[in-house]
């Protein structure tokens, strides 16, 4: 069974959280097959997200290991990706990994204050070290609970 083009693109592990694929987090927004070229259409996580090009050009090497010569990546900025976009099946294979996934509920402001359950002992005497993890996609909290730091994706 030859993948579509749709399949390929989704299936390219996001640069920062190669636990998941850029299709887990949502970001693969259109996948469109002209006569012999493929034009893929990403909303990044966030306005000059520095893993864009990386995606980018990790799209089109995918494509044309499949055979796909001419592929073109688009950028929509609009409307702005969320958190609510990850897939479940992206926030199971994030839990799995130790990153927290981001809260599905609506109110943002409440999740940034809420307690964040540690991924590892489930400890809630966690707290948040800084607003930046090893991306900027990501917070950094620490558990006082077994001492562990973790990551959580930022609801946005
Ligand atoms: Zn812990």
């Amino acid at each position: 069974v030859t993948a579509t083009p749709a399949q390929i693109a989704a299936a390219v592990p996001d640069p920062e959280m190669p636990e998941v694929t850029l299709g887990d987090l949502g970001i693969v927004r259109m996948v469109e097959v002209g006569s012999g070229c493929v034009t893929v259409t990403i909303t990044p996580t966030y306005l000059g997200c520095p893993a864009v090009e990386v995606m980018a050009a990790d799209i089109v090497a995918a494509l044309q290991q499949a055979g796909w010569d001419r592929v073109d990546v688009q950028t929509s900025l609009s409307p702005a990706w969320s958190t609510a976009w990850i897939t479940s099946e992206g926030r199971a294979k994030l839990g799995a990994a130790g990153i927290v996934p981001p809260p599905l509920g609506p109110d943002l402001h409440h999740a940034l204050a809420e307690l964040v359950p540690c991924p590892r002992c489930a400890s809630r005497r966690t707290r948040r070290r800084s607003l930046f993890g090893s991306s900027p996609c990501r917070e950094a909290f620490v558990c006082e609970g077994c001492g562990e730091p973790f990551e959580r994706v930022k609801p946005v």
